[in-house]
């Protein structure tokens, strides 16, 4: 199959990432976590120690984060200059200060023409984020968006934090869900919804497997139609 741009959205919990993951091995293509390049400025924002309310001081460290990411669906490689980054990112200093990070409309200026750099290349590449189908490839072959109930993506979270050994709250993981529903769907710069040609897949009754297998389908079709 050759050179297929496929955006993959949808909030989290929704199994975004282990299912553009598996897209992406199933199809053979590149993949491009976007998250992972907010999380990568987040980073630095941190460290560099500003307050997440002063935004003229969030634009000047994103101007010249130099950030790097991997296109290796098995790999996680996220860089922050020459230091690897890839797990720091996923703590919780960065998960919390990472929305307001990226509400910032010069940072998410910066990002999406990087992401759309990124984008291009050879054979196929599967994009994940919020905002990739509405914004940053809207002329992608095929654009998916995720969903599933605030219950199911609250219980999936919890599942995630009691397996990994951390104490936890049913109602106050879904209180937190339905928060970020609320903030991330109506925030001013680019909020978080489908883009009208997507797909919406409702991952609440699916596994991954069925979720990878059904997006490999509508690729192959696509790929097909578009041959
Ligand atoms: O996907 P992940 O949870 O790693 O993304 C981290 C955060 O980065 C999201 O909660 C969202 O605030 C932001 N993000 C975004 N646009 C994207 C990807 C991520 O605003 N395309």
């Amino acid at each position: 199959m050759s050179g297929l741009i496929i955006a993959v959205d949808g909030p989290a919990g929704t199994g975004k990432s282990s299912v553009s993951r598996g897209l992406a091995r199933a199809l053979r293509a590149r993949y491009l976590d976007t998250g992972a390049m907010y999380r990568i400025v987040t980073l630095a924002v941190v460290r560099a120690g500003v307050d997440l309310a002063d935004t003229p001081a969030i634009e000047v460290v994103a101007a010249d984060v130099p950030l790097s990411v991997g296109y290796d669906p098995d790999e996680d490689k996220a860089y922050l200059d020459a230091e690897d980054v890839s797990r720091e990112i996923r703590g919780d200093q960065v998960t919390k200060a990472v929305s307001a990070v990226s509400a910032v409309p010069a940072v998410r200026a910066r990002l999406v023409g990087l992401q759309r750099e990124l984008a291009e290349g050879p054979g196929s590449v599967v994009v994940e984020g919020r905002d990739i189908g509405t914004v940053v490839l809207p002329n992608a072959d095929l654009k998916i968006f995720l969903t599933a109930s605030a219950e199911k993506r609250a219980r999936r979270r919890y599942d995630q934090n009691v397996a990994a050994g951390r104490e936890d709250d049913y109602e106050r993981v879904l209180a937190d869900v339905k928060r970020r529903d609320h903030l991330d769907s109506t925030r001013p710069v680019s909020p978080l919804r489908a883009a009208d040609d997507a797909v919406v897949v409702d991952t609440s009754d699916m596994t991954e497997s069925e979720v990878v297998t059904h997006l490999t389908e509508l690729a192959e079709q696509r790929a097909g139609a578009s041959k």
